[in-house]
């Protein structure tokens, strides 16, 4: 949580400095750093409009503007958590998600979700608005590690470990552009990178992926190939093989570790 004075919010809800002060000391800030997905859901697009201010060191979220009324969706399934009026924000919404996570919504001009509300990923829950601290019609879209940490983690960063690509999907482009091709017939995605992980689809063909991130797991001999590296897709909300990843390399290039 911290102040901002530039195009969009022009300050930020600072509600719950006081009672998570205690914890914040505790919470190492990970703006920026690299997040496990391993337990992520895949995400949903919050809504349309033009990015209006991005992520930074005095903005901790990203401003999406567009006109009053504009439908607002939650990011992935969870809980609401906090919904109603706040300071700074006119009104907001918290939803604590499958994986622990929080996104965080403000500025509403309306919102359709109660504290306690299961919520799928993708559901409508606000409208957008102009309320609060700004200087025009925008959703301020806040992502958290935890329901405990105050400064929002990278939201472009927390969106794509979960499979979606915030500036493209925001503007209306395919949130989720593949960047590889699975090969072979019948390939298990499993829950985790193990070959004892429960098997949560099974890919009939190639199958064009977004791959998000990898890291290593049991080794796997097939194909004439033996790897140890499995590769994270969100959208199917598991791991391959990065043996059944049609790529030369054994370990994808540009994909950092989950
Ligand atoms: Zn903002």
């Amino acid at each position: 949580m911290r102040a901002s004075r530039r195009l969009g919010c022009l300050t930020k809800f600072t509600g719950l400095v006081a009672t998570t002060l205690a914890a914040t000391a505790l919470v190492p800030l990970t703006s920026g750093t690299a997040q496990a997905a391993a337990t992520a859901f895949s995400a949903s697009c919050p809504t349309r409009g033009t990015i209006s201010q991005g992520y930074t060191s005095s903005h901790d979220g990203v401003d999406i503007a567009n006109s009053v009324g504009t439908p607002i969706h939650a990011a992935g399934p969870g809980t609401v958590i906090n919904a109603g009026t706040a300071a700074g924000y006119g009104l907001w919404i918290r939803i604590r998600h499958t994986d622990g996570t929080v996104t965080e919504y403000g500025h509403m001009d309306s919102i359709s979700v109660s504290v306690g509300q299961s919520v799928s990923g993708g559901q409508y829950i606000a409208a957008m608005g102009n309320r609060g601290q700004t200087t025009g019609p925008h959703l301020h879209f806040e992502t958290h590690l935890s329901a405990t940490t105050t400064t929002g983690t990278n939201t472009f960063t927390y969106m794509s470990a979960r499979g979606v690509d915030l500036e493209r999907c925001v503007g209306g482009g395919n949130p989720s552009p593949t960047n590889f091709t699975t090969w072979g017939t019948n390939i298990n995605v499993r829950a985790d990178a193990r070959l004892n992980a429960s098997v949560v689809r099974v890919l009939p063909g190639p199958t064009a992926v977004r791959v998000t991130c990898q890291k290593k797991g049991d080794t796997v001999v097939a194909e004439g190939y033996t790897n140890d590296l499995w590769a994270y897709i969100p959208a199917l909300g598991g791991y391959v093989s990065n043996i059944y990843i049609d790529h030369p390399a054994a370990e994808l290039p540009g994909i950092g570790r989950c």
